[in-house]
């Protein structure tokens, strides 16, 4: 069986929501994973931005507008009076426990428990309209079957498990529909896998039930070689291997969650990336396969510190590398990119929540100097940083550039830069322009 994911804005209007259902509804038995309807989860947000800021009275101004936004799409989304009825009911009893948080104290999980509406509402009202038109669609809850760990890390025989135990007990259906994004803690909690993580769902599944293919639905025709939010002249990506498209999700290509590609990748399933407004078109199709060398696209990653430690202990010195590293252990801090010399280290994370605490205890060891405001330019293709020329083609694209760090050779498919984020449109722009359409 395939699993579809369609994102926030193939089901963002009730035309799109139409034309999924038409590209669903093709015969073939099919577990459908859904986002929220775009900008739902933003305003989600919001809310609970306000209510853990005790300021109620904003947060019930969201509410109020989100939800007579949502009765509109109920009344046109529905022809018959029973579905625009259970439409209803749907929003009643969501919006019943968004509200339900408006009074009293606003607790720890209220946040995520709130989040988590978007997919309820928009796989049900799916479903829904799926119904009325004939379909045998079946929603499957996905709290019941998705589940993460006290590491935030997908609890994967979990997840089987209960999946292919759902889907056995539950009756017979052409189409499962189920939420993509939440899952629940090891507390049982109301939780999620980080905005995006409609994607991740979708091969967590695909994994789960051992797809033959996993398609991502979204609102641009594939992988394109750089990020069209900032370059004019990108170009669509046929095929890309597993490990070219996870470097460059983990490095900040949108189109995927950092993490989807790996239960993929794990289980050999092929992932296809599609326009949902442009279905004939291929799209671009992610396997194991990567026999084309070269440079296939770049990436970028904000948000990223740079922390440089000068230390003359470093001089012939061995452990000094497992001390360091050790205290990034502790505090569950992830290193992206490492660089040495004999006198200095330098790394960087993306994740500062415990930079003064990481920074107090690497001054044991010597000046630490820190760089914000950084971002990673992550350069992927076969073979490229091993077989000579592709390092030479990069700097001599960025001459004009100054990089901060290089990684090179950590892989055969990737060289990393780390620049300034405000030189990052410039950088990703000499990319396309002198690297990538020369
Ligand atoms: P969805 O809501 O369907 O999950 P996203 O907005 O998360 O869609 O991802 C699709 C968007 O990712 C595109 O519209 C595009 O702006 C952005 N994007 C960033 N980098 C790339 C890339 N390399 N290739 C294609 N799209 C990219
Ligand atoms: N709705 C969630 C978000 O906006 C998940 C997703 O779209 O993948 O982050
Ligand atoms: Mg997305």
């Amino acid at each position: 069986m395939k699993v579809y994911k369609f994102g926030g804005t193939s089901v963002g209007t009730i035309e799109t929501m139409r034309t999924v259902m038409n590209l669903v509804a093709d015969g073939t038995q099919k577990l459908v994973v859904l986002s929220a309807m775009a900008g739902t989860t933003n305003r989600l947000v919001e809310i609970s931005d306000y209510l853990s800021k005790k300021n109620k009275e904003s947060a019930l101004g969201i509410i109020n507008s989100l939800e007579k936004k949502y009765y509109n799409v109920v009344f046109d989304l529905y022809t018959t009076k029973e579905m625009k009825e259970q439409g209803k009911r749907v929003l009643e009893e969501r919006f019943d426990f968004i509200k339900s948080f408006t009074s009293g104290v606003f607790p720890e999980y209220g946040g995520r428990a709130i989040l988590a509406q978007g997919e309820l509402i928009s796989t049900a009202l799916f479903t829904l309209l799926m119904q009325e038109s004939g379909h045998n669609a079946l929603l499957l809850p996905a709290l019941e079957f998705m589940k993460i760990d006290n590491d935030k890390q997908p609890d994967n025989y979990y997840i089987k498990d209960k999946l292919n135990t759902l889907l056995k007990k539950s009756p017979k259906a052409d189409y499962y529909i189920t939420q993509g994004f939440i899952c629940r803690n090891e507390a049982g909690e109301i939780d999620n896998l980080q905005r995006g993580g409609s994607d991740y769902t979708a091969t967590l599944i695909g994994a789960a039930i051992n797809s033959e293919e996993v398609q991502i639905w979204t609102d641009i025709d594939g992988f394109h070689d750089n990020d069209p939010r900032y370059v004019e002249n990108t170009k669509k990506v046929d095929t890309l291997s597993f490990n070219e498209a996870s470097e460059l999700a983990y490095f900040g290509a949108k189109i995927l969650h950092p993490q989807t590609v790996l239960p993929a990748m794990m289980n050999g399933i092929p992932v296809r990336l599609k326009n949902t407004m442009n279905p004939p078109d291929p799209g671009t199709l992610i396997t194991s396969d990567s026999k084309t060398k070269g440079i296939k696209a770049v990436a970028a990653k904000d948000g990223i510190t740079a922390i440089k430690i000068r230390s003359g202990r470093m001089l012939n010195a061995y452990g000094f590398l497992k001390n360091i590293f050790e205290i990034f252990e502790f505090f569950k801090t992830a290193i992206d990119m490492i660089s040495t010399s004999e006198v200095a280290l330098s790394l960087t994370i993306d994740d500062p929540k415990h930079l003064d605490e990481i920074v107090a205890e690497l001054k044991e060891y010597g000046k630490v100097e820190i760089d914000h405001n950084q971002t990673i330019v992550c350069i992927v293709g076969n073979m490229i940083a091993e077989e000579k020329g592709f390092a030479a083609k990069v700097f001599t694209a960025l001459d004009h550039v100054p990089i901060r760090m290089i990684s090179y050779g950590g892989s055969r498919h990737n060289i990393s830069v780390l620049i300034n984020t405000n030189d990052k449109k410039a950088t990703l722009q000499a990319l396309s322009n002198k690297l990538l359409n020369s």
